[in-house]
């Protein structure tokens, strides 16, 4: 019906409108059409074609599948090229990918496996080289160096460090074991070195650190070391692991053992010096002291001695010397000063018949009771008695004039006569007296001392003259 109703439509509009009237028509019919065809006429043309299709449709499998398989193979060749250089990047294998593709995009990726494999290379063929770089730079170094881990394991220990540690071990070392392995102690100790305070460790901790005390010990040999040890730092800034470097610092320590020693030596023998000098000086000082405590005896020696050359041994006062010394000294001051010097004279009248009678001991006795009797007449500082020899006395008066010079005359005959030691034999007086002379004058430079002696000399002469037991002024007339 459809046919029929699309065969109406290339008609005219008139009969257009009859067709549509007939089509109305004809959808309102329920007509059902038969067609009878004969089955085996319809049939064999069928079995016919339906081989003609299977074959077809082989072939066309078998085409798909060759066509398939090339493509596939087409397309995947570079992608696994792709991948086998993947695989040889992975493995360090610097490969680049050569197939071409006219896949654009798998072009495109293969290009930028290339690429990247060129800067791989570079990148890696760097890295060997640094990493080679400073391999020979640790391996040259003339120190040992370690590295460590951020657990503190070694992880890498130079020719020297080995040779030094006595080791080849390396991976084993952890932390804990490195100096029982290593056999680090303290310098001078047979205390192992404590793990905390390695220098591996504290650069763990973060530090860097500086140790001349560790000693390494080989059976007898001990190594002393020294270690400086610095963290190595992340780029967040986290610890990654330490270098140590270290050295042999045997002849140091031996250099600084002999300086040591040396000083030590130096020390003793300048506190040995010092005490040698103390002691040298002390005797010094002692003997100093000596000297000076026998200059002092001396010198007390030397005045006693004086004034014992200057003193009468049995009177007790000044003898002849001393007379002598006395009266130039007051010579000198009384003609500086121009004062009067006045000498008296006196001399025991009849000594003789008084030792004939009482004997020389009674008379030495006299002599010494006289002496020290006249010594108290003397007042001033200056005024001085002095034996002037057998038993006769002189007295120095100075600043005294003849007026004076009288008193004391008296004054020595009076305590004589107050003494009253008899004197039976004497023929002036029943108890020893004495005659005296007085001489007075300033001295001048025309006139000597001898001048005023001789002058007393001649009074006590005139006193004798004149009855004994009396004074004489002397008079040049
Ligand atoms: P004159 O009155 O004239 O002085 O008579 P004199 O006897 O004293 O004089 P003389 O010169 O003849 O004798 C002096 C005596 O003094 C002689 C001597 O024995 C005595 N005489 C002198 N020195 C010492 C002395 O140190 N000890 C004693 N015991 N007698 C002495
Ligand atoms: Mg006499
Ligand atoms: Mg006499």
């Amino acid at each position: 019906m459809m046919s029929l109703a699309k065969g109406l439509k290339g008609s005219n509009p008139a009969s257009q409108a009859i067709s549509q009237n007939n089509l109305d028509i004809l959808q309102k019919l329920d007509l059902l059409t038969i067609i009878a065809i004969d089955e085996a006429a319809f049939t064999s043309d069928l079995s016919n074609n339906t081989n003609t299709i299977i074959l077809l449709c082989g072939i066309a499998a078998i085409l798909a599948i060759v066509i398939g398989s090339i493509t596939s193979d087409w397309i995947i060749q570079p992608i696994l090229q792709l991948n086998a250089v993947t695989k040889q990047i992975s493995n360090i294998y610097f490969v680049k990918p050569k197939s071409q593709t006219r896949i654009q995009e798998i072009q495109e990726l293969n290009n930028c496996f290339v690429e990247m494999t060129e800067h791989l290379q570079s990148s890696f063929e760097s890295l060997v080289d640094q990493k080679l770089y400073v391999s020979n730079l640790l391996e040259a170094m003339p120190i040992g160096v370690a590295i460590h881990s951020a657990d503190g394991a070694l992880t890498y220990l130079n020719d020297v460090g080995q040779s030094l540690l006595k080791t080849k071990i390396i991976a084993v070392q952890t932390a804990d074991n490195l100096h029982s392995t290593f056999q680090i102690y303290i310098a001078n100790t047979d205390q192992l070195y404590p793990v905390d305070q390695l220098p591996s460790s504290q650069a763990i901790a973060g530090k860097t650190c500086y140790l001349d005390n560790l000693e390494i010990v080989h059976g007898d040999e001990r190594i002393p070391l020294e270690a400086k040890a610095a963290p190595v730092f992340s780029i967040e800034g986290k610890v990654n692991g330490a270098v140590v470097v270290f050295r042999d610092i045997s002849d140091r320590k031996k250099t600084e053992r002999i300086l040591a020693d040396y000083n030590r030596k130096l020390e003793q023998d300048v506190q040995q010096r010092t005490l040698d000098l103390q002691q040298e000086i002390q005797e010094r000082q002692q003997a100093e002291l000596a000297l000076r405590q026998i200059e002092i005896e001396l010198t007390n020696a030397n005045q006693e001695l004086a004034r014992l050359a200057n003193i009468d041994g049995l009177t007790k006062i000044a003898n002849r010397r001393g007379f002598n010394q006395r009266l130039e000294l007051e010579w000198r001051r009384m003609m500086r000063e121009s004062q009067p010097l006045a000498l008296l004279l006196f001399d025991v009248d009849y000594f003789k018949l008084y030792n004939d009678h009482y004997g020389h001991q009674l008379g030495d006795r006299c002599l010494e009771k006289l002496a020290e009797t006249v010594d108290l007449i003397m007042r001033r500082p200056a005024d001085m008695v002095a034996r002037y020899g057998g038993e006769e006395f002189v007295v120095i008066l100075p600043n005294t004039n003849l007026e004076g010079a009288a008193i004391v005359a008296a004054l020595i005959h009076q305590a004589i006569r107050n003494l009253a030691i008899p004197h039976q034999r004497s023929l002036v007086s029943e108890i020893v007296s004495v005659s005296l002379g007085i001489s007075c004058f300033v001295p001048t430079l025309e006139r000597s001392p001898d001048i005023l002696i001789s002058q007393a000399d001649r009074a006590l002469y005139n006193a004798k003259q004149q009855g004994r037991n009396c004074s004489k002024i002397f008079d040049e007339h």
